[in-house]
């Protein structure tokens, strides 16, 4: 797998699209010299809750922390458990530990990536308490599916949706289906301002309980400063808001672009050794990543390697929770064994670059580089 530097500049893994006017934007709100959360986020706030269509969009400091907060507003700590897919990024079982809390790792349907619904009733114990399913890399999961079974037990369902900001199940936007939705704006994302989240929920109880917990505790419909909780900060700044403000509004054309170049890749793509991504038509995909997997004949470290040789950066996508140290010190799950799909995801998955300023001849560049792929 020797091949030459082509002439082509290097093709990063990730590059947010950060222009003039969203800068501009950003600038005019540091120019006011209001640097914390006003006016701008409860902007923002209104076009996320127009457009995914719910009642409460809450604006926090990451999508860490929308996972957190929405814990904690449930109630939910020690002695609780909490079902969680095995593979995620590992904010997902962390904020379950960060509560006190147990995750209970359910294994994932081998090709979407997504927690499989087949494997979530055997794990509800009396202990159990919610349901955090992930939207995987901009795919919404079976969310229908998985309501029904937190209704049947009478658990809370909080969607991580971080990487899948417009991403529908038959037409519905996902954070809307659960008692909580979780929105990450990390640059990784679609659109970013820099670290940042969303919160959202169509319950007006849990939106006051978010909103207390984000600013010191104080209540927001009481005069004065009423503090009814021990409560962090977990505000967004104005100006991270009209940043991020002024992406959202080309959210669509960023989203169709996407789903173009992930396109070119379903089609282009003809090594027998690369396992493409599928999900079913019910589902807008928003194809924050284009993860494919590689059979075992294929030495992962080598492909990355020979890819970056050709111009191309990769990466793995994310990981099998259960097995990374503190889990696996604190659990003694045998991943492998436990949770196969999601073990096969962490070792043989691949990420490949898909984003709005790459054209389709990149893609197909990318996909040439690919099919001569032997060894
Ligand atoms: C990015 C991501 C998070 C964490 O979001 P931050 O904004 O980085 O805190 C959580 N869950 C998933 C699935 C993610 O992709």
């Amino acid at each position: 797998m020797i091949d030459k530097m082509t002439e082509r500049a290097f093709i990063p893994l990730a590059s947010p699209d950060i222009r003039e006017t969203d800068i501009e934007e950003m600038v005019r709100v540091v120019r006011t010299g209001m640097l914390v959360q006003g006016k701008e986020v409860a902007a923002f706030e209104d076009a996320i809750q127009q457009f995914l269509g719910v009642g409460h969009a809450i604006c926090v400091t990451n999508g860490t922390a929308t996972l957190h907060l929405s814990l904690l507003a449930l109630g939910i700590g020690p002695g609780d458990e909490v079902i969680v897919p095995a593979f995620s990024y590992m904010a997902t079982a962390n904020v379950v530990e960060l509560v006190g809390a147990q995750p209970v790792f359910a294994d994932i349907q081998a090709r979407t990536f997504n927690i499989d619904p087949g494997q979530i009733e055997d794990l509800i114990t009396t202990a159990t308490r919610a349901i955090i399913p992930v939207h995987e890399f901009g795919l919404a999961c079976d969310i229908g599916e998985i309501i029904a079974i937190a209704d049947k037990y009478g658990l809370a369902v909080i969607e991580d949706a971080a990487c899948a900001l417009g991403a529908r199940e038959n037409g519905r936007a996902v954070g809307t289906f659960g008692k909580f939705g979780s929105f990450s704006l990390h640059p990784r994302k679609a659109i970013t301002s820099g670290e940042g989240g969303i919160v959202t929920t169509d319950n007006p109880v849990m939106a006051e309980r978010i909103r207390i917990l984000r600013n010191h505790g104080i209540h927001p419909g009481r005069p004065g400063m009423d503090f009814v909780a021990a409560g962090f900060n977990c505000r967004m700044t104005d100006y991270q808001a009209a940043l991020v403000h002024s992406q959202f509004r080309r959210l669509p054309e960023i989203i169709a672009r996407r789903q173009v170049l992930a396109q070119v890749y379903l089609e282009e793509i003809r090594n027998p050794a690369f396992v493409l991504p599928i999900h079913d038509e019910s589902k807008l995909h928003t194809w924050q990543t284009f993860h494919c997997l590689l059979e075992d004949r294929l030495d992962r470290a080598r492909v990355m390697d020979f890819l970056k040789q050709n111009g191309v950066g990769t990466n793995y996508g994310a990981q099998c929770m259960p097995a990374q140290t503190w889990y696996r010190d604190k659990y003694g799950h045998d991943s492998q064994t436990e949770f196969p799909n999601a073990w096969r995801a962490w070792t043989r998955g691949l990420a490949l670059p898909v984003y709005e300023k790459l054209s389709v001849d990149d893609i197909k560049y990318i996909s040439s580089v690919i099919n001569r792929i032997t060894e």
